[in-house]
Formats: C-alpha cells, structure tokens, sequence
C-alpha cells in the first residue's frame, strides 16, 4: 500500500474540537497502546508524575476502543502491536476524531515514518527511547495543539491554487478540500506565514515542534514530501544547503 493510496481521513478540525472541549482544571488523557508491559508501565509512571491521567491499552482493538471511549487528548501508540497494526490503530482513532498520536517505533525506516505521517502521526520516537524525551515530545504537541485552539483572526493566505484558512485549519487546493495532519498544517503556515524568506530545519523543529533537535532534520523532510504529495510540488521550495520556503502567493481579499 502507497501513502498516497490511503484515504482521505478526517475532514473534522481538531482546533474546533479542543476549542469546544477546553478545561484547564481537567487533567489531560492520554491512552498508551503498547503490548510491551513494562514499557507501558514506565511511561505511564512518567506521566501520571506530570499530572496526566492515563490509561493503557494493550493491544490495537483495546487502543481504539479506548480511544473511543476516552477521546484522549494524545495518544501513544506503538507500531507493533498484536491484534491490530499500529498503522491501522492511528486511520481508526483519526477516523473517529482527529487526535494527537506520538508514535513508538521499534523500525526506524523512511517507509515507516512516511506511511504513519499519511494516516496522521504527529511525531515519531524510535525505541530506546528516555521517558524524559517522551514527556518533552508530548508537552511540545499538547502546546501546538493549545496554540492551534486558540484561534487566529488571520485572513486565509493563498499560494498559487493552495488557500490556507487559517482560522479554520483547512487547506484547499483549487477549491477541493485536502487533509493535512495537523502537524503538516502547521508547517506550512509557518512557511507561509515567512513567504519570502528561507527557513531552516533548525528553525522549523523549534517553532513547529517546539524542540530544537539537530537529529530531527528528516522529520521536517518527510513532513514536508507529505505536504508535497497532497498539495503539489512547488508548495514548499527547497533552498538546498539552507532550507525551504512557501512558494509565492498573496493574502486573499476573502
Ligand atoms: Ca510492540
């Protein structure tokens, strides 16, 4: 199966959702589905010391019922799992509700890693890993995930065919509607939102990922092939030896 060949998924605006589900008093949920028990343990420990509330699943039906039961705030879901590929847990917990999902992977290929960002994995994290990067990774999605909530009065922003609304977090390309991940929106707002200048891969991990992680140079690559392969090539411009960019557009009178 190509990425390219899955299915369009969640049409729903996961900044809507979470505007309408804001409790600042409530803990956060975050299900972690991981058949490898003591792993599950570990980060579960971690993050219940931080103030989450946790439940794990220990296999990918369990994970995406509760999922649905849950509708967790992130979800940590190992890729090999019994019962259900890891892969399919995330098209169905995506399908349900367009969730946050930080994956653990034993594999460490770019197929992996290009398969999981089309069925809308937000970042990746490749076993061993320290609970403390985990927790930092998941802190960093929850913020984009705030900033995102909060909503942004910006007026949509046009690229060529590409119109991003950015209040809405939706992308159309010639009038059709396409879903991005959130993280793949979030790139390219950026790059758009800087159109004219080059931006490093450096800069991208720090303002789209919240961590400035020297290895994480192939996580903005792949996100932004993703973003290529839905939206067109020319979208994002590559400035070898430096970075990429949003191709020219204009802001939209709309
Ligand atoms: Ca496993």
């Amino acid at each position: 199966m190509t990425p390219a060949g899955l299915p369009n998924l969640a049409s729903l605006s996961w900044a809507t959702m979470d505007a309408q589900a804001v409790n600042v008093d409530a803990a956060r949920r975050i299900v972690i589905i991981e058949d490898e028990a003591s792993i599950a343990a570990a980060i579960a420990a971690r993050l219940r010391s931080e103030g989450f509330s946790v439940e794990i699943a220990a296999d990918g039906p369990a994970g995406v019922d509760a999922c649905g039961r849950l509708a967790p705030d992130l979800v940590v879901l190992d890729l090999m799992l019994p019962g259900l590929d890891g892969l399919e847990v995330c098209r169905r917990i995506q399908s349900e509700r367009p969730t946050p999902v930080l994956v653990l992977t034993a594999r460490d290929t770019e197929t992996d890693l290009l398969v999981g960002l089309a069925v809308g994995a937000d970042d990746y994290m490749t076993k061993p890993f320290s609970s403390r990067e985990l927790v930092a990774r998941v802190h960093a999605i929850l913020r984009r995930v705030d900033k995102a909530a909060e909503g942004t009065t910006a007026r949509p922003i046009r690229l060529g065919d590409v119109v991003l609304d950015t209040d809405r977090r939706r992308v159309t390309v010639s009038g059709e509607l396409v879903h991005l991940t959130p993280t793949e929106f979030d790139l390219l707002a950026f790059l758009a939102s800087r159109r004219g200048s080059v931006v490093t891969r450096e800069h991208l991990l720090g303002e789209v990922w919240g961590y400035p992680d020297a290895s994480g140079a192939r996580t903005v690559d792949s996100h932004v092939r993703a973003v290529r392969r839905k939206l067109g090539e020319n979208v994002i411009r590559t400035v070898h030896g430096v970075g990429y960019a949003a191709r020219d557009g204009e802001e939209t009178g709309a």
